[in-house]
């Protein structure tokens, strides 16, 4: 799927205030923007509506799904596309009423398919006094240089094929991770591990780390069970994965998602 080139207008899929429930901000609040469009096919995706591969060619969401008062599911649907003025005001209106927030969580899908429009919201963000936090599949690192300036935090994936049932990308995470390194990005990396891990990917994934930024973050993020992708890891596996990439890395964390436990967004 080719990056849509308009900074004016984008195409999201739902919007809300919750709490973060992965990573190392858990428990943070965020307003979330999730964006239509994703040129990965990640077996275990909970965002299956994002995936473009999965909808009909040509298929753009004529509308978003708003929740409009945070945890009560009243939800409103906003028509697509989003112009940048219109974005901007529902982002002062929710954290005006729902805020204060920690930062704008920037997800999807893949958010970096919409790049020239990230450039120009990014800068608002900033103003409205929110961190902008990117979460990425880590692999477009040419359209990750329009949002170099104002990106405070980037939650990179790094996709392990034995997981994902697609290729690797082992080049384009180290290429992403090494941008983010020199322009003073805070990154952590995560990946999802199920009970098919293969430990060969693992010691790829810490190899791209170690070459490029050795006192990164990595998370082993098990996988939590949904449609199909129900061969979440055992607890032996995860305890040997952690260990296996400790031999390599100082800052390895298995943390699973939070937020499913208390049935947030
Ligand atoms: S990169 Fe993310 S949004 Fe895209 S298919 Fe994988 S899990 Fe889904």
């Amino acid at each position: 799927m080719p990056a849509r080139s308009d900074p004016t207008t984008a195409h999201l899929t739902e919007i809300f205030s919750s709490i973060q429930g992965e990573g190392p901000y858990v428990g943070v609040r965020q307003i979330f923007l999730r964006f239509y469009g994703c040129h990965r096919r990640c077996v275990f995706c909970d965002s299956p509506e994002t995936v473009t591969a999965w909808q009909p060619p040509g298929y753009q969401p004529a509308s978003c799904r708003v929740e409009w008062t945070p945890g009560r599911r009243d939800f409103r649907a906003l028509d697509n596309p989003f112009s940048l003025e219109g974005l901007v005001a529902l982002l002062r209106d929710f954290n005006t009423r729902a805020g204060p927030h920690h930062s704008v969580a920037l997800t999807g899908g893949e958010p970096l398919l919409q790049p020239e429009f990230l450039s120009a919201l990014l800068p608002h963000i900033n103003q409205l006094g929110m961190k902008t936090y990117l979460e990425t599949a880590g692999d477009l690192y040419p359209q990750l240089e329009h949002l170099l300036p104002w990106l405070d935090i980037a939650a990179m994936d790094i996709k392990l094929p034995s997981v994902t049932q697609n290729e690797a990308a082992w080049g384009s995470h180290r290429k992403f991770l090494a941008r983010c390194v020199e322009n003073e990005v805070e990154i952590f990396a995560k990946a999802i591990v199920s009970a098919e891990t293969d430990p060969a990917d693992l010691d790829a994934a810490c190899a791209v780390l170690r070459e490029t930024a050795p006192n990164t973050l990595l998370i082993l993020q098990p996988m939590t069970p949904f449609g199909d992708a129900s061969n979440a890891p055992r607890p032996e596996q995860l305890l040997d994965w952690q260990a296996q990439c400790l031999a390599h890395l100082p800052n390895i964390r298995v943390i699973p998602q939070t937020h499913r436990f208390i049935n947030q967004l």
